[in-house]
């Protein structure tokens, strides 16, 4: 019942999300990368020393990675590539982890596609 309520509470909508304010900078975030199509800010609850949300700007019906087409396939390169400027930029280019949660089995939470970019520890595997 609880996971149920969960899954509930954390559907995917496609309505706005918190990141469309980030976006538009009428919330505040510390920007870690930016270009035309990506932008990177530190997450408000780090899972790691260093913790980077990478996310396009034009959210084009992705709100998760289960719901991405054909038509997708050159922004989701330029996603996973600016993951790899953030981790250059934030010096773990050595070792991190890119992690994408699509959907409620996987606690997706904000339903606007995001790469986690984690680094500045020793990761476990396997994931929780
Ligand atoms: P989960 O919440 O289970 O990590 P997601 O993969 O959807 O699921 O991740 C959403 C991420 O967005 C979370 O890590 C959360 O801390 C982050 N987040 C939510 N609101 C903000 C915000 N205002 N600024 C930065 N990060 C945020």
């Amino acid at each position: 019942e609880t996971s149920a309520r969960v899954a509930a509470a954390d559907a995917d909508t496609g309505g706005p999300t918190i990141y469309d304010k980030i976006i538009a900078k009428e919330i505040p975030s510390t920007i870690v990368y930016e270009d035309d199509k990506v932008l990177a800010f530190r997450d408000i609850n780090p899972q790691a020393p260093v913790h980077v949300l990478v996310i396009p700007k034009s959210r084009d019906g992705l709100t998760q990675l289960g719901k991405a087409e054909k038509r997708h396939g050159e922004i989701l390169g330029e996603l996973l590539y600016a993951a790899k400027i953030v981790a250059e930029k934030e010096g773990i280019v050595d070792g991190f982890r890119v992690v994408i949660n699509s959907g409620p089995t996987a606690c997706q939470s904000v339903y606007h596609l995001h790469l986690h970019v984690l680094g500045g520890r020793q990761m476990a595997w396997p994931p929780g």
